[in-house]
């Protein structure tokens, strides 16, 4: 399947400058969307993992149908302010300003296997963070799952200890 023909791209949003990768586009067509997920879950085999974590928003489109189909649970990473239990939170460093990522102080049980699903890698901020925040929880990372990789950002350099598996680059 060739996803990238499934995405499109936006040029100038949110910015001037920025060529927005769309993948609404894959995911109405619902061919590419299952087999987005089967190839996913293909990589992911073979890491014997416990439990997904998935940033908001698209990490939860693209973690939660990974982990029915690895029929493995689904732990939400959220901005502040979202989840209503005990929470782990971390702040991390955006473009403009800061942002926090937090999750339930019980998402993860220590020395599970945790795999995190997103959309995208651009600097690699997102998933730095939601490492860091499964790592405090005691999880052992196992490997981290994109659709898309912005190769040219090095997101990967800043997990560099992480295996980094992405279906389409740029
Ligand atoms: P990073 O933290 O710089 O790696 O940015 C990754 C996050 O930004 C992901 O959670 C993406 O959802 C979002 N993101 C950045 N650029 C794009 C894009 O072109 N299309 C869709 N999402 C993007």
């Amino acid at each position: 399947m060739d996803f990238k023909k499934a995405i499109r791209v936006i040029p100038d949003f949110p910015q001037e400058g920025v060529r927005f990768k769309d993948i609404t586009t894959l995911l109405k067509d619902g061919q590419a969307y299952k087999d987005m997920v089967d190839e996913m879950a293909e990589y992911a085999r073979s890491l014997k993992i416990d439990v997904i974590a998935g940033p908001e928003a698209r990490g939860f489109v693209i973690g939660a149908p990974l982990a029915y189909a690895l029929g493995v649970g689904f732990a939400p990473v959220r901005k502040s302010g979202k989840l209503p239990g005990e929470v782990v939170s971390l702040e991390y460093e955006l473009e403009y300003g800061k942002d926090q990522l937090a999750m339930h102080k019980d998402a993860i049980q220590p020395g599970q296997r945790v795999l995190i699903a997103d959309d995208l890698l651009a600097t690699g901020g997102t998933i730095e963070t939601t490492v860091n925040l499964v790592r405090q929880l005691g999880g052992e990372i196992a490997g981290a799952a994109f659709l898309i990789e912005l190769t040219y950002l090095k997101g990967r350099e800043k997990i560099s200890d992480v295996d980094v598996f992405s279906l389409v680059k740029y």
